[in-house]
């Protein structure tokens, strides 16, 4: 077993600790047929906002390895003077028609 499995499986045992404890207290402080809409209300709204942080994570690591092409870029060339630019048309002659290269 390796450390992230490790980790994965202790925040599982520590949000199931945390749920555990939630319905506990309501189903103490507040009576049945309320406590259990109450509860299903909270535990939507830790799931979601867990998933939320989570997404974030994934997205910051997302943005470290996005763009392969990042550092570089990818380089236009006018198809009709064959001026390099990365306008929309060509500052040369003006023309919209463009191709890629590297
Ligand atoms: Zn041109």
């Amino acid at each position: 077993m390796d450390e992230n499995t490790k980790r994965f499986l202790v925040n599982q045992m520590v949000w199931l600790g945390i749920y555990f404890a939630i319905s506990l207290v309501i189903s103490i402080l507040i009576p049945f047929p309320y406590s259990l809409v109450i509860l299903i209300g909270v535990i939507l709204g830790l799931a979601y906002w867990r998933r939320r942080r989570f997404m974030r994570q994934v997205g910051s690591a997302g943005s470290v390895f996005g763009n392969p092409f990042g550092s570089k870029g990818i380089e236009y060339y006018c198809m009709n003077c064959g001026t390099k630019h990365n306008k929309i048309s060509c500052p040369n002659c003006g023309s919209k028609l463009k191709k890629a290269g590297f």
